[in-house]
């Protein structure tokens, strides 16, 4: 039996267990299938305070599961496949392992979200991709594509001009989300092609399991265009791994986690911090600030029981 769980190892996550850790909970971290959450995928990380210089994303998420094993948290490998989270304690299934728990802090992060084609499915590690950092290097001297208008789209155009020889960023409006710095890094980038106002119909070619071109569509004039290149990225956002929990925790029509005063969920024992429950900021920082108030809110739980 354990005094707190946490689902999730990205920046929420391990926050929590250093937190937790460092107040004699023994945090137990079920690590989840995407080890180290979305830091994992990025590169230079220059907005966390603390490294005026910036820090590689894995290796920042390096540091901080070191500092949290430091102060003596544990951490299982595998993913969450049942919670039952209807009476105390909880119970967490991670494939054979039946883990009871007092509380449960979710950090379980969010997923890259999909445009929905049938061919992006067939062509995914195929030359569709939604991480640039970890595929860019494929596509050396190729021409490859960018979907989304975001920071994450921004990123990763940025990043895939140092393998490709030219990124076209595609985009469906006529104005980037991105953050202004990043708008300004990608017009000053040659290898950088916009095309705006722009959907993707479909990625060819399906059959034969490789990328050989993509059907674009204009949303202002209705023109569809075949435009043949080597790679396709896709970076129009996340979405929450929340699945697991839904009819038991309350969660917006995205599947975003509801919190109030602080992290607490509906069910009073569990909390929620980074990604899974923040739709607006979804930045390291937040997700850390987040997770290091879910500990304390753990912590606080359990001190009011005894
Ligand atoms: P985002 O800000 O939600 O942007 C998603 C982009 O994809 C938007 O431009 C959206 O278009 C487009 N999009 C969404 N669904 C689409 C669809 N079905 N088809 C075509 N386009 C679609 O997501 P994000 O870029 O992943 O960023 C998430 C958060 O992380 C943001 O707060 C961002 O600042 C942060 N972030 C920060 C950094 C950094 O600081 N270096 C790096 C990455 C992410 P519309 O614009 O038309 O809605």
């Amino acid at each position: 039996m354990r005094n707190v769980v946490i689902i999730g190892s990205g920046c929420a996550g391990l926050t929590a267990a250093v937190y937790a850790a460092r107040a004699n909970m023994q945090p137990l971290v079920i690590r989840g299938l995407h080890v180290g959450g979305q830091l994992t995928l990025t590169t230079l990380v220059e907005n966390f305070p603390g490294f005026p210089k910036g820090v590689q994303g894995p290796e920042l998420i390096d540091l901080m599961q070191k500092q949290a094993t430091e102060f003596g948290a544990e951490f299982l490998e595998g993913n969450v496949t049942r919670a039952d989270l209807t009476k105390r304690p909880f119970v967490l299934e991670v494939g054979s392992d039946r883990i009871e728990t007092s509380t449960l802090i979710i950090a379980a992060g969010a997923s890259a979200r999909l445009l929905g084609l049938e061919s992006e499915r067939k062509l995914l590690g195929h030359g569709v991709s939604t991480c640039a950092t970890c595929d860019g290097y494929f596509f050396r001297g190729k021409e490859v594509a960018v979907v989304g208008g975001g920071d994450t789209a921004a990123e990763d155009a940025l990043f895939l001009t140092r393998y490709a020889q030219r990124v076209n960023l595609i985009h469906r409006r006529d104005q980037l989300r991105a953050s202004k710095i990043m708008q300004d890094r990608l017009q000053r980038n040659e290898k950088i092609n916009f095309l705006w106002n722009t959907v993707v119909e479909d990625i060819l070619d399906a059959d034969k399991r490789e990328v050989s071109a993509i059907k674009l569509r204009n949303v202002r004039t209705h023109d569809e265009t075949i435009h043949p290149l080597d790679g396709v990225f896709i970076g129009i956002g996340h979405e929450p791994n929340s699945g697991l929990f839904r009819g038991q925790l309350d969660m917006d029509e995205l599947g975003y986690l509801i919190t109030h005063d602080g992290s607490k969920t509906n069910i009073p024992g569990v909390f929620a911090a980074g990604d899974v429950q923040d739709r607006v900021y979804r930045q390291a920082v937040t997700a850390a600030g987040s997770g290091c108030m879910a500990a304390i809110d753990a912590e606080r739980f359990l001190e009011a029981e005894h």
